[in-house]
């Protein structure tokens, strides 16, 4: 197994290694003891000047071996010098042994002799025995015990004592084959525990690493990063053991949304917003009462929950709060303030789980947005009423979708010098079953807020692809395209856009301009720009709508794929009358031109909006003058019937 593992093999024979100076540390200082022991016991038949020499060479030979242990152990283990000094003293004491019967006995004392020759060699071999890892230097020191023994025995010419000389050399072997066997045993143990050791630490370590894994996943999925504090999903679970904890007693939850959060990103910079965040976060820590928990729902909103006596207690705590946040702080040298509003709600979770908590109070939330910013709003009865019924309003909305109730309505387009229609807008409608017809303006936020928008826009353009083929079928004007808005979500959010990108892969795309607006592009500029430009590619044209309502529409106009600009309604509708907004509405098509983009004027009412917008170059226009958005049928007939010239409106007066 160390062959095929050298890296195992280098660390079972440092092992072995060590054991061995180990036992040569206790095995060495006994020899020359054990060499004294015997020569004071045959005091009286010992040469004594051999055998102080004999001493003298047993005490350098075991400090030679010492000095060896001493040198390995320096080096590391392993170091030759060491080991060669080792081997050294391991040879003069074999020679030491072997010399016994020649230097003690040499006056004929054949019991002495026999003694000293059969005494080392069997106190060496035992000794070596336990001495699992020395197999090479057992053999050096019985070869050089055995030469001089040997040399003595041919000396003798008395039977026994050959006989015994043969039972000396015969032990001798054993003790070799003896110390063979237990010297693999013994490798094969420590190869195992090493093994096992190596194993057992590396199922440590994985387990270890396992467990930090986890934990920084887990830390990962329920916390914001840039705050510590803990993020939707890291809400949910805590704020689920807060009311389970509050066991049908009252808990407060307050969500605090920064008003200038925006302002500070875009002038002071995103290292800055950052700075805001963590200042804030690090406010709450601090002011948050007792038992509270704190997340951040991305953006600058912020979530507190903590258990509470009561409403007028709760409302006094967030009013803490708030006031603490709005305190000046430093930023890149300037004291900059940042308000927060804030709703709050106390009350027991219907729910258990505090949703419903967290809900009332972004509904308080948004109160206080609207009514002026930088206060905290209490969740209220008036509050329930209009979420209940914003609740109703939604289910409504979701089974109007789903019926075939929102339907595609058509706005012409009309170019004002010719009096043709060059287009028109589609808008989506809900057509009740009672008849009334509800305009876009008055379903679309609700749509926006609760998620439906996409399904929603699938079903309408997927309907107007549909009239849109029938009328293609029957011949439109060369130049007609059909402008659809695209919800946000389309151009601003990856993933999930499969079924409108379906329906948009049209052979009809070349008829159709893409209507986005600013908010949906701002996101995520790149990929916008990626989203639009494959639309383009593909044939249709990408107009910018609500142009000039938003604050980075001149960025926007350059860096985006765009054909064309929708000046909003809101400059139109004064235009005759406010020469501010004449001088804006002149700049813009002005630039807008210059840029290459076309524009069409929305709100068109009056003979003299479209007059003025005429006289500035713009004549793409849309708006009541011209007509409503109709259904699809009516609509239909408006295209085959020609358009009235202004010229002609304004002498009919
Ligand atoms: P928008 O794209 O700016 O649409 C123009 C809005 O101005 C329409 O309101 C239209 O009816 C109205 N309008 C047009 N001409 C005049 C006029 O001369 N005077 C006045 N006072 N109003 C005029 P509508 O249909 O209520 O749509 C509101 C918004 O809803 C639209 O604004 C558009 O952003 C969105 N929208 C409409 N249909 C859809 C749709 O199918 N999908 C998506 N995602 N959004 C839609
Ligand atoms: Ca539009
Ligand atoms: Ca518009």
């Amino acid at each position: 197994a160390s062959e095929q593992d050298p890296e195992l093999g280098a660390r079972v024979r440092a092992t072995a290694a060590r054991w061995n100076e180990e036992l040569l540390l206790t095995a060495l200082p006994g020899t020359p003891v054990a060499i004294a022991c015997f020569l004071l016991f045959f005091r009286g038949e010992v040469r004594l000047v051999p055998a102080l020499l004999w001493i003298g060479v047993g005490l350098a030979g075991a400090g030679l071996g010492l000095g060896g242990v001493f040198l390995a152990r320096r080096g590391g283990g392993l170091a030759v010098p060491g080991q060669r000094t080792m081997d050294a003293g391991i040879l003069l004491l074999g020679l030491l042994w072997g010399a016994a019967p020649w230097l003690v006995a040499a006056d004929g004392s054949l019991t002495v002799g026999l003694v000293a020759l059969l005494f080392p060699l069997g106190a060496s071999g035992i000794n070596v025995v336990f001495n699992a890892a020395s197999r090479s230097r057992f053999h050096l020191f019985q070869a050089a015990a055995l030469l001089p023994v040997i040399a003595w025995v041919a000396r003798q010419d008395l039977a026994l004592v050959r006989g015994l000389a043969f039972c000396a050399i015969g032990i001798a072997a054993m003790n070799t084959a003896l110390h063979s066997r237990s010297l693999d045993l013994s490798l094969g143990a420590i190869r195992a525990q090493l093994r096992n050791a190596d194993l057992l630490a590396a199922a440590e370590a994985d387990r270890e690493a396992v467990n930090q894994a986890n934990a920084r996943l887990l830390h990962r999925a329920t916390h914001d990063e840039l705050t510590g504090l803990l993020n939707r999903s890291g809400l949910r679970t805590a704020l689920a053991e807060l009311v389970a904890a509050a066991d049908g007693r009252p808990v407060a939850v307050m969500v605090g949304d920064l008003d200038r959060f925006k302002v500070i990103n875009d002038s002071l910079g995103h290292a800055a917003g950052d700075d805001v965040l963590r200042i804030v976060a690090g406010r709450l820590w601090t002011e948050a009462p007792p038992g509270s928990v704190l997340a951040r729902l991305g953006g600058d909103e912020f979530v507190l929950a903590w258990p509470t006596l009561g409403s007028t207690v709760a409302v006094a705590q967030a009013e803490t709060v708030r006031q603490a946040v709005a305190h000046p702080m430093h930023l890149a040298g300037q004291p900059v303030v940042v308000p927060m509003s804030a709703g709050v709600v106390a009350a027991t979770s219907v729910g258990n789980d505090g949703a419903d908590l967290l809900q009332h109070a972004d509904a308080a939330l948004q109160r206080a947005k609207s009514s002026g910013r930088d206060r905290v709003e209490e969740f209220d009865d008036c509050l329930r009423i209009d979420l209940a019924k914003r609740l109703t309003d939604e289910q409504q909305l979701r089974r109007a979708i789903g019926s075939g109730q929102i339907v595609p309505y058509y706005q012409p387009i009309v170019d004002a010098r010719s009096g043709r229609v060059i287009g028109a807008e589609m808008l989506a409608r809900w057509v009740r079953p009672s008849g009334r017809v509800a305009a876009a303006g008055e379903f679309i936020a609700l749509a926006e807020e609760s998620g439906l928008v996409d399904a929603l826009s699938e079903c309408v353009i997927e309907a107007a692809l549909h009239d849109l083929a029938a009328w293609d079928a029957i011949g439109l004007p060369g130049r007609f395209r059909l402008s659809v808005n695209l919800p946000p979500r389309f151009v601003s959010r990856s993933g999930r856009i499969g079924r409108l990108a379906e329906l948009l892969a049209t052979p009809l795309i070349g008829r159709l301009s893409l209507e986005v607006t600013e908010t949906a592009i701002v996101d995520d500029l790149d990929l916008a720009a990626a989203r639009l430009d494959a639309l383009r590619t593909a044939g249709a044209t990408v107009a910018l709508d609500d142009f000039g309502t938003g604050n980075a529409s001149l960025t926007l106009l350059q860096r985006m794929p765009l054909d064309g600009v929708k000046l909003d309604r809101s400059f139109v509708t004064d235009l005759v009358t406010d020469r501010h907004d004449r001088a804006l509405v002149k700049g813009f098509i002005a630039m807008a031109r210059d840029l290459g983009l076309g524009v069409v004027a929305e709100g068109v009412e009056t003979i003299e909006q479209a007059g003025v917008l005429l006289a500035f170059g713009c004549s793409q226009h849309q708006g009541w003058l011209y007509g409503k958005a109709v259904p699809a049928a009516d609509f239909q007939a408006q295209l085959a019937r020609p358009m009235f010239h202004l010229e002609e409106w304004r002498h009919a007066g």
